[in-house]
């Protein structure tokens, strides 16, 4: 069971793990505060309330976007950035406006695994890249159009295929170090 409510993660993760039958999480679930410090605190909160509502086992990612020229926030704060409620759109124009085109980004994904007799693992993967000037590019979801990664120089992340964004991601490598793991 994938414990997220964002449907592009959902996408992504179905891509990344072939051969795994991933479920949505079920209304009936809930959806636990994010009052972690970090993101393994904040994958494991949400990982353990869906593995608990369920019986079944659930992992979850937190995620977020790094920038060198504020002191390498948002971070765990990353979808809260603008605001509580804020929109994918609403962070990216603030990261836009704070952060200067050039600067130093990194992305990063932990992933939590829980199964109901309470064994857990975590499972993390990193992205750099650099801020870019302008928005380019309908792909991907979130910062993705002012993330200019550094093994694609000259192209957003939203400018890449899937199978491109897939091989070099935070979530791609967390993701691979989970797949490895379940085929153990
Ligand atoms: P979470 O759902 O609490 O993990 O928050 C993740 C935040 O990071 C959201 O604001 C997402 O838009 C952003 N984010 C995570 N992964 C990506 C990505 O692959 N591309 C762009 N933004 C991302």
């Amino acid at each position: 069971m994938l414990a997220t409510r964002n449907a592009h993660k959902l996408r992504e993760f179905e891509r990344l793990l072939p051969g795994v039958t991933l479920d949505p999480l079920p209304d009936e679930a809930g959806t636990p505060e994010e009052t972690g410090e970090t993101y393994a605190e904040n994958a494991l909160i949400k990982a353990r309330s869906a593995a608990a509502a369920t019986g079944r086992a659930a992992f979850a990612d937190d995620s977020g976007i790094e920038a060198e020229a504020l002191g390498w926030r948002p971070g765990v704060r990353t979808a809260r950035y603008a605001g509580e409620r804020a929109t994918d759109q609403e962070n990216l124009e603030k990261l836009h406006a704070e952060a200067p085109a050039g600067s130093a980004l990194r992305y990063v994904c932990v992933i939590a695994h829980v199964t109901p007799d309470g064994a857990e693992h975590m499972f993390e993967g990193r992205c750099t890249g650099t801020l870019a000037a302008t928005l380019s590019g309908k792909g991907g979801f979130g910062y993705d159009p002012l993330f200019i990664p550094d093994e694609a120089p000259g192209r957003t992340m939203a400018e890449l295929t899937d199978a491109e964004k897939d091989a070099i991601s935070h979530r791609g490598q967390a993701a691979r170090a989970l797949l490895a793991w379940l085929r153990r």
